[in-house]
């Protein structure tokens, strides 16, 4: 079974994305997005 992880823009905090986590135990941390900022910015695992 695989984990949904959330990821959250580091700017503004808005939870953006849901990624699959497999077999990672590192924070996923991904340049992506972000609707709220209207920009690309950092988006890293909640938690
Ligand atoms: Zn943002």
């Amino acid at each position: 079974m695989r984990e949904g992880v959330i990821l959250r823009c580091t700017v503004c905090k808005e939870e953006n994305y849901i990624a699959k986590n497999d077999k990672r135990k590192d924070k996923i941390e991904v340049n992506k997005h972000c609707f709220k900022c209207n920009a690309h910015q950092t988006h890293k695992q909640k938690k």
